[in-house]
């Protein structure tokens, strides 16, 4: 969706071409994959700050949310996508994933 597309899915910051980043949304050190419903447009400053952190369950929420809408639009046959990071998320958790990242401000 649009509205995805130019701001930090973190802090809501508008990011353009030249200053975004790609954010693995269940860090990369524990998933060690690239698939596009883990990834999020972050600012450097969010990306920087989030690293290897998961982010708060708001933003697991919202990733679930945009993936369902992903699914959809793309017509893709993936219904399980969105439920599967959800559980990544608290596998994630119990093998010591313990802190828990949000952005200090937040201007959506
Ligand atoms: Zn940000």
């Amino acid at each position: 969706m649009e509205e995805f597309e130019n701001k930090c899915f973190y802090c809501g910051k508008p990011v353009t071409k030249r200053s975004v980043e790609v954010d693995h949304f269940i860090p990369w050190s524990f998933i060690k994959d690239d698939q596009i419903w883990n990834f999020v447009l972050a600012c450097p400053e969010c990306n920087n700050k989030k690293r290897d952190k998961l982010a708060q369950v708001d933003f697991l929420n919202k990733i679930s949310d945009r993936n369902e809408i992903m699914i959809e639009r793309d017509h893709r046959n993936d219904a399980d996508s969105a439920r599967r990071i959800k559980m990544i998320y608290n596998w994630a958790q119990r093998n010591g994933y313990n802190e828990i990242w949000t952005p200090r401000e937040i201007t959506v």
